[in-house]
């Protein structure tokens, strides 16, 4: 049976690919208020703005590409049982070829219900706006976890982080919760690595790459494959 690897991936991973990241001094949210187009009262004030930021964010994605990082990952899945668990809303570890990836903030290629947070469509490129339907007749919403709402796939981003033989954690500053918290799921005995030009606060032993994505992935997957033939 192959080891587990879980990779937690932040903003930093996309950054290469063009997607701004939240917290950096260029950071796309630099010109918006968080609370105005990440939470549901921003929602509920002015939908159509909100909805045109996301608008905006997706027709954007569809010319971004997977870089180095994301591609470097896929990497791993010969050798290993790779999950990644993304905090990011883009689909560039898919379009890079990653085969398990667990959305914990959503996915901007899909929308939901507003009525139903189980109501979840696929919407690819597609612009949602006010009048906009789920199938259950309720106003379509993007498939974004906002401020303040529950992260349904958290338990069972859990679950697979208090199994991991690696973990390893690219791009993310570690502020947003419960995502930052992962790490403490993870086994004491399993080699964590970190990947960002950053210093990141972890309280735990990790081995520090502290360099981009786009080279820095690759020196973790390298030093992952060596442990492993050891
Ligand atoms: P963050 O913006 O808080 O932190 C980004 C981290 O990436 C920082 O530590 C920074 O040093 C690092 N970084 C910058 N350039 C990098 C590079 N080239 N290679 C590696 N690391 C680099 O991001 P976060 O912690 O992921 O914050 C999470 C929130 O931001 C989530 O809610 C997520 O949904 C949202 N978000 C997602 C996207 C996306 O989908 N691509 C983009 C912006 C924000």
């Amino acid at each position: 049976m192959k080891k587990k690897i879980v990779v937690l991936t932040g903003a930093g991973i996309s950054a290469e690919s063009g997607i701004s990241t939240f917290r950096d001094s260029d950071g796309l949210w630099e010109q918006y208020r968080v609370e105005d187009v990440a939470t549901p009262e921003g929602y509920q004030r002015d939908p159509e703005m909100v909805l045109n930021f996301y608008n905006n964010m997706r027709r954007s994605l569809f010319t971004k590409e997977p870089n180095e990082g994301h591609r470097q990952l896929v990497r791993l899945e010969e050798y290993f049982d790779v999950t990644i668990v993304t905090q990011n809303i883009d689909n560039l570890h898919e379009r890079a070829g990653s085969h398990k990836v667990i959305h914990l903030h959503g996915e901007l290629t899909k929308g939901r219900s507003e009525r139903n947070p189980d109501l979840i469509v696929e919407i690819g490129d597609a612009d949602i706006h006010v009048g906009d339907k789920a199938p259950d007749g309720a106003q379509l919403r993007p498939h974004i976890v906002w401020f303040g709402e529950a992260v349904p796939n958290i338990e069972i981003a859990a679950a697979l982080c208090e199994q991991a033989d690696y973990f390893v954690v690219v791009g993310t500053s570690m502020n947003v919760y419960p995502a930052a918290g992962l790490i403490h799921y993870v086994p004491r005995t399993a080699p964590c690595y970190l990947v960002d030009p950053k210093a990141v606060p972890i309280s735990r032993p990790i081995t520090i790459v502290q360099e981009k994505a786009g080279t820095g992935v690759k020196k973790v997957v390298d030093m992952i494959l060596r442990d492993l033939m050891k």
